[in-house]
């Protein structure tokens, strides 16, 4: 039996009850036989079975009092997963489905999208199983202090730095960010995504979705192909999603989708940005908000979608960029979206699509952006921040864009000549792994038995 083989055999027998952790653990080793096939010396460090362990896991409950006096008890995590190119870097995610298993596979894939962006930070992520829906905001922020009173002596700008994910945006980092330097009188950049008064970087809030749509840009380059007036179609409606629909329609594409945990939404006049951003950011309503707004719009309930289908991937396109959350393109989605002509897949949610759609992608030849790669322009701007807040300055929205451009085109490019060079030049997920594997695996090994 190979390496990875036995590996795999391993993992799945240790955490045969953390799926969504094994399912991220076979995405990455699956794609590295040519890799460890002919190089021993990962082998011989005992490389993946290290990989495949946090450094160091951390959870504690969260006992906080609402805002009618009663006390709620919350779990909280932070996994800190990898170090070896720089501090522990990721998200925080409140989501009432947030379990180890979540954490870990949005932890194992940080560790190789931080490693694409090229700019030295290690993986980590972290959360809550807290929900945030139809929560006050003293709720919000009480939730926040408690939970950051718990982590705060865990992170620090040269230690771990957290971010924003599913359920966590500029008002609650705002939130845990005024506890932390309570805490520790410390005015430091120990969390990213935070407002523009204290520390925050231009650019951040649109990154994830912007970087998307420029990866999408190059993958449709090497086939002389480009977005304008074409249809695409965009699930989830928060921070990734509003930000790829915006960049889509500014590149003259036409996005006509957006998606909640309620309902879809297809506008056949296009999504338009500025009723989406009233309805989710201002109002925080259901997207049911959004057709009342937009006589062009029709909504589709959950219930009403076709059967073990997501609405979003039965409408035609000719890219796709799945924004909401794991799984949410199966594989009879794939070959929904393949029949109807899609060419462009490209990730902005972290594995989105499963295993089996994967395989439908790169069977029909399609262009397919992982999420490791394509949505890595959130935590590289994240990292332009910390460089911003460590020198004391501001740059300004164009420049911090124009970085983002840059690193995202570099990021194809890595994947690209990674997959090329090992045999299989239309595979960005080959690419893409073997290429920050590499990276990380040989800082590992330069680092001694760590
Ligand atoms: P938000 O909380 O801003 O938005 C999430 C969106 O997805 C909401 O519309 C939400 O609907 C929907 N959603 C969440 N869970 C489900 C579900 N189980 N079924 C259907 N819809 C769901 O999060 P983000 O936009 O920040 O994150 C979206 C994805 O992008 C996640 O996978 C995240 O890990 C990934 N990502 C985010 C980055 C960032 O910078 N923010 C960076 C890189 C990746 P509802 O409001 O009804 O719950």
């Amino acid at each position: 039996m190979s390496y990875i083989d036995r590996t795999l055999e391993m993992v799945s027998k240790r955490y045969y009850y953390q799926a969504e952790f094994l399912q991220a653990v076979k995405e990455v080793l699956g794609t590295l036989r040519p890799l460890l096939d002919s190089n021993p010396k990962y082998e011989k460090n005992h490389i993946l079975e290290r990989i495949v362990e946090p450094e160091r896991s951390i959870k504690f409950r969260i006992p906080w009092t609402n805002d009618k006096g009663e006390l709620e008890v919350n779990r909280g995590y932070r996994i800190q997963f990898n170090s070896a190119l720089g501090p522990y870097k990721g998200g925080l995610r409140f989501h009432p489905s947030v379990t180890p298993s979540i954490l870990k596979f949005l932890g194992f894939e940080q560790i190789f999208k931080n490693a694409l962006s090229g700019l030295s930070i290690g993986g980590a992520k972290g959360g809550s199983d807290f929900d945030p829906h139809g929560r006050s905001d003293v709720d919000i922020m009480r939730f926040c202090q408690a939970f950051m009173l718990r982590l705060y002596e865990y992170i620090g700008p040269t230690i771990d730095v957290p971010a924003g994910d599913i359920g966590v945006g500029g008002r609650e980092v705002g939130f845990m960010y005024g506890t932390y330097k309570q805490l520790t009188h410390k005015y430091e950049g120990v969390l990213t995504g935070k407002n523009l008064l204290f520390g925050g970087s231009l650019a951040r809030t649109e990154a994830t979705g912007y970087g998307n749509v420029y990866f999408a840009l190059n993958m449709l380059a090497s086939r002389n192909l480009g977005l304008e007036g074409k249809v695409c179609t965009v699930s989830g409606a928060g921070n990734v999603a509003t930000y790829c629909v915006e960049k889509l329609q500014q590149l003259g594409a036409k996005p006509v989708t957006v998606s909640d945990s309620r309902g879809s939404i297809y506008d056949k006049d296009g999504i338009d940005v500025a009723v989406l951003k009233q309805v989710k950011e201002v109002e925080h309503a259901s997207l049911t908000r959004y057709a009342e707004l937009r006589p062009s719009a029709q909504y589709v309930a959950v219930k009403d979608y076709p059967e073990g289908r997501h609405f979003v991937w039965t409408v035609p396109c000719f890219a796709a960029f799945p924004c909401a959350t794991q799984n949410e393109v199966n594989e009879a989605d794939a070959k929904e979206l393949i029949k109807n002509g899609c060419q462009c897949v490209s990730e902005g949610a972290n594995m989105p699509s499963t295993l089996e759609a994967i395989q439908q992608y790169l069977g029909a030849g399609i262009l397919y952006g992982p999420a490791k790669a394509a949505n890595a322009g959130g935590v590289s701007v994240s990292q332009l921040e910390m460089a911003q807040n460590a020198h004391m300055v501001h740059w300004t929205f164009d420049e911090v864009d124009n970085r983002l451009k840059g690193i995202m085109h570099n990021i194809y490019t890595r994947a690209s000549e990674t997959a090329k060079e090992f045999g299989s030049p239309d595979n960005l997920l080959l690419g893409a792994n073997i290429s920050a594997f590499r990276e990380v695996a040989d800082a590992m090994i330069l680092q001694g038995d760590y």
